[in-house]
């Protein structure tokens, strides 16, 4: 199956978190609008470099972050999607764009409205302000709240939170606080996830010199289970271990990668999958800019996926969602049966009530889904 989405990388911020990995750079002083013009070529290139691209059903804008582009800025990128990508008219497109709370004013939301953008993924991560500040985030619970309001009064109502646990210091009465005034909303999806202490990050230093303490693994799951507790019992459903959704509200972009489905990557650091190839373009900003400038393909890293691989991701990843893998989806993508290629695999994870099976579907069980990453090592060929 061809390429039908895109992954756009805004590699700025206007303030680093201690725990971030992500590929970004402070925006102060960095060549923003030249970033933008090498953003827009890369986009235009390669539609126009393919023969017969198929329609594309969603776009997602990360980052870094999008809404530190001034209104301008903002404007050329998000306009560039309707300008050069060849949208699927027949369908509505999902068009989301990470927002960062107190950095998205009207104009900004107005923009994104005219430009098609019909989602937002906004950066919460908690409710409490003392927490936001450990984790070195730059605005308060009070400018989240504000954000989803002037989103929602410029008539987005497709929003989705990020919500972080495992914070240091974070305590499960505090979890639950964060879940409930993020449940107060009344927002149709959420995504949240577990703190992971990455190299290269300011909570990694700290880290090694025994400066910060990681939360028990119990605490962890304590606080995984809480969350999966309240908000089903609000009417969301676990589409996939981390994402919660309203009905209807399951988020198409996310599934194009659980799905193990290809997708566009572009901007400095973006990964895609196009062609049965994994690539990253390369990183840093003023390389990435001089690479389309000079015409050169920014990707740095190529890797032609074998189809072991693929079998293998498409369980992995597949496992992830609440719905499983499709076993006929499955067959017709690589002409043999998951039964058969992971031979005793999968009646072994059924028989010890890790996985299940419907007619169309295997997927994990709640047993399964607590030792998801023992059951995702079993489907290494
Ligand atoms: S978490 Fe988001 S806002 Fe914070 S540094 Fe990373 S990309 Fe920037």
């Amino acid at each position: 199956m061809a390429a039908e989405a895109i992954y756009v990388h805004i590699p700025f911020c206007t303030h680093i978190c201690y725990y971030c990995d992500f590929n970004k750079v402070f925006i102060k002083d960095q060549p923003v609008d030249d970033y933008i013009e090498a953003l827009r070529r890369e986009i235009a290139d390669a539609f126009s470099n393919e023969a017969d691209p198929s329609p594309i059903h969603s776009v997602y804008i990360g980052g870094g972050t999008p809404t530190a582009l001034n209104v301008e800025q903002l404007e050329r990128v998000v306009s560039s999607i309707k300008e050069f990508a060849p949208l699927d008219t027949t369908k509505e497109l999902e068009f989301t764009v990470e927002v960062n709370p107190g950095e998205a004013d009207r104009e900004k939301f107005q923009i994104m409205k005219r430009a098609g953008v019909n989602r937002l993924s906004i950066g919460v991560q908690s409710f409490d302000n003392e927490l936001l500040k450990k984790i070195g985030r730059a605005h308060s619970s009070d400018e989240a709240v504000q954000t989803v309001e002037l989103a929602k009064s410029v008539g987005f109502d497709n929003i989705s939170l990020d919500l972080m646990f495992g914070l240091p210091g974070q305590t499960l009465s505090v979890w639950k606080e964060t879940i409930a005034k993020a449940l107060s909303l009344h927002i149709p999806h959420f995504s949240a996830y577990s703190l992971k202490i990455e190299k290269k990050t300011r909570f990694y230093n700290w880290y090694q010199r025994g400066e910060l303490q990681p939360l028990s693994e119990d605490l962890e799951a304590d606080m995984y289970e809480t969350l999966d507790h309240e908000l089903t019992k609000a009417g969301y459903t676990a589409y996939e271990i981390s994402n919660f959704a309203r009905p209807g509200y399951e988020s198409r972009h996310n599934k194009t990668y659980w799905k193990n489905d290809e997708y566009y990557g572009f901007g400095a650091g973006a990964h895609g999958y196009i062609n049965s190839i994994r690539y990253a373009n390369v990183g840093p900003v003023p390389h990435y800019i001089k690479a389309v400038n000079e015409e050169r393909n920014p990707a740095r890293e190529k890797h032609q996926v074998p189809v072991t691989e693929k079998m293998e991701e498409e369980m992995f990843m597949g496992l992830r969602m609440k719905a499983g893998v499709d076993k006929e989806r499955f067959r017709r993508k690589y002409g043999r049966s998951c039964f058969d290629v992971f031979g005793s695999v999968i009646p072994e994870l059924l028989n010890s009530g890790l996985l299940a099976e419907t007619e169309q579907s295997i997927h994990l069980t709640e047993k399964g889904k607590l030792l998801g990453n023992e059951v995702f090592a079993k489907f290494l060929l």
